[in-house]
């Protein structure tokens, strides 16, 4: 295949793939010098029709901060519905991100003052997680979606294609 293709291909690979965050290997994010992590919102730390965290990510969250990582919620979805979730827990958060695009990435940066390569990203997408944040040189996780209600659009659309691209990745993981 010509390398144009290839790295094409490449944009839309994780750096690794889990089946949820909390198979995010932490000690290993350390040793690698990652300080600043990128959180998805929906089906990544909480399902789509859930009002409130589980306990079990609260946690998980309190843990995240107790490894002096810095985090920021980065997420598509409306302003009250990403507030209402992180404000109680004191996280920041990019809301109405529009991701793939590389301006809420950048605005999450500079909120948490790291270096793309000393920042990893945590999501559910591969199109607009994923591509997006290996466009910006972050350390991209692919976590499999949490059961619960989806947007129709990426039910309908992104799902189907993620299908194509994970056959051709799985190998590799
Ligand atoms: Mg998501």
């Amino acid at each position: 295949m010509k390398r144009g293709v290839l790295e094409l291909i490449d944009l839309f690979c994780p750096k690794a793939y889990v089946s949820s965050v909390f198979d995010v290997d932490l000690q290993q994010m350390t040793s690698r010098g990652i300080k600043g992590i990128f959180l998805d919102l929906d089906n990544t730390i909480i399902r789509r029709d859930a009002a409130l965290f589980s306990p079990d990510v609260v946690r998980w969250l309190q843990e995240l901060r107790c490894r002096g990582f810095k985090v920021v919620v980065v997420s598509n979805n409306s302003h009250k519905r990403v507030s209402d979730l992180v404000d109680p827990l004191g996280i920041p958060a990019v809301c109405r991100a529009v991701k793939p695009w590389k301006r809420p990435f950048r605005r999450a940066l500079e909120m948490l003052g790291t270096e793309p390569r000393e920042t990893a990203l945590i999501g559910d997408q591969i199109f607009t997680d994923i591509f997006g944040g290996n466009r910006m040189g972050l350390y991209t996780i692919l976590v499999k979606p949490m059961p619960g209600g989806e947007f129709w659009g990426t039910r309908l659309f992104s799902r189907q294609l993620e299908k194509l691209i994970l056959k051709k990745i799985k190998k590799f993981f």
